[in-house]
């Protein structure tokens, strides 16, 4: 018996027709080895970034329902090429749009969450040779109102669906060769790492690391499914994504994400009493706000500056908000710096070392880099500096890490 195997190709993958041919031959080649296949496919190259601008033409805070409408209809067309290329080889390939297949998720438009995937009825069709070719980044709600499962949301639909199946082997193929120690955009140097566990993995996609949506490494991990990552243009075994006890390297530092779409908001002078955190950021959890790093100053004279980050785009709502807050609580100014960036040293083996903190302050003050924020998890060590150093940051990390290098075993 041949496996079952979901693949899931993203939007470089899938840019043009010669892509989509590419991928058919890929899909031909697994089947005539015997094994059964599932794809979930992203929008065509840059066409959701397209369609969103689109929607922003018309009002930059376009209702939710209408958006996701909208952004949902990119990955409608890739699905319908690459079944009618598969047809063209004498492969039964058929389209499914999140709808027609029945993957339901909350109502949280934009954002939602794949609650269900229905595969009773594909299950009946890949058994009778067909290729189901469904549409990733959408669900639908209880409504039956089309929903999106975030930017890079393929991901998610590819290891639901995966799950869903029971599939022996879940691939998300992609436009670099697998995951690396950091960004290869951001430093050549950057190594393919051979596998990363789903810990790991978990703190590098919450910090920037796009090549797997966080949503997806969580699904995965619930359900202890091993991705594995792929490159739809060059060959080669890639990175698989698992459960750490399977997994023998154990480096200090095993991967660096830099992220530089967030900004830095300070409310100052806030008298320094109990709760006064609670006031400050109750309101802007209260927004639906996501507050990534906090800080507090050590008091002065009873009073205190209080910064914390969001994302850039909800940054003029969190400072409308803080300016309320201040009124209130008698506080003073508050600033809002979007010229910053986030870099994060990720790695199990901190658990076991003392002194990786002084070692990454250390590489970044010779390289006369300023530290504006730090904060630590039990594997992952962030500071956010100014954006104009990020590139230079992740290259000296990297450098003081020695990530360019095997681990001698
Ligand atoms: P797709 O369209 O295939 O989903 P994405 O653009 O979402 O592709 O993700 C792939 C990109 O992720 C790569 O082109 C790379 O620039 C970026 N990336 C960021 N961090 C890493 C990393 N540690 N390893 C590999 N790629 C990374
Ligand atoms: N097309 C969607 C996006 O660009 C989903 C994806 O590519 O995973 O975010
Ligand atoms: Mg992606």
């Amino acid at each position: 018996m041949g496996k079952l195997i979901v693949k899931k190709f993203g939007g470089t993958s899938v840019a043009n027709t010669e892509r989509i041919e590419v991928v058919a031959d890929n899909i031909q080649l697994e089947i005539e080895k015997g094994n059964q296949v599932a794809v979930v496919l992203s929008a065509m190259g840059k066409s959701t970034d397209e369609l969103i601008s689109l929607a922003r033409e018309i009002n930059p805070e376009p209702n939710l329902r209408e958006y996701d409408a909208l952004v949902s209809t990119g990955e409608q067309i890739s699905v319908a090429l690459l079944a009618m290329a598969l047809l063209k080889r004498g492969i039964n390939g058929k389209s499914y749009t999140a709808y027609q297949l029945g993957i339901k998720t909350n109502s949280s438009h934009s954002r939602a969450r794949i609650l269900d995937v229905e595969v009773s009825k594909i299950n009946n069709e890949i058994q009778e040779g067909t290729v189901p070719v469904i549409t990733g980044f959408q669900g639908m709600n209880e409504n039956g109102d089309i929903t999106t499962l975030g930017r890079g949301g393929s991901d998610t639909t590819g290891v639901a669906l995966a799950v869903a199946l029971e599939a022996d082997e879940c691939q998300i193929y992609t436009d670099v060769d697998g995951v690396f120690t950091t960004d290869p955009r951001v430093y050549d140097k950057a190594r393919l790492l051979k596998e990363v566990s789903f810990e790991e993995m978990l703190e590098l996609s919450s910090s920037g690391a796009k090549v797997l949506q966080l949503r997806s490494v969580e699904y995965a991990s619930k359900f202890n499914l091993p991705i594995r990552v792929l490159s739809s243009f060059n060959d080669g075994e890639g990175t698989l994504v698992q459960e750490e006890k399977n997994i023998m390297e154990r480096p200090i530092v095993s991967g660096i994400s830099s992220i530089d779409s967030e900004a830095k908001l300070t409310i100052r002078g806030v008298p320094d009493v109990p709760g006064v955190a609670a006031k400050i950021l109750g309101p802007i959890s209260d927004a639906g706000i996501e507050v990534d790093v906090i800080v507090q100053n050590i008091s002065a004279e009873n009073n205190t500056d209080f910064t914390f980050t969001v994302d850039k785009s909800d940054a003029v709502q969190a400072e409308n908000i803080l300016k309320h807050t201040s009124d209130s609580l008698g506080g003073g100014s508050v600033e809002v710096d979007d010229d910053i960036a986030k870099i994060s040293i990720v790695g199990r083996g901190m658990r076991a070392h003392a002194g990786v903190a002084s070692k990454m302050f250390e590489a970044l003050a010779a390289s006369e880099i300023n530290i504006l924020m730090i904060t630590t998890s039990e594997i992952k060590i962030s500071v956010v500096i100014k954006k104009s150093e990020m590139k230079n940051a992740v290259k000296s990390l990297h450098d003081a890490f020695d990530l360019d290098k095997e681990l001698d075993s």
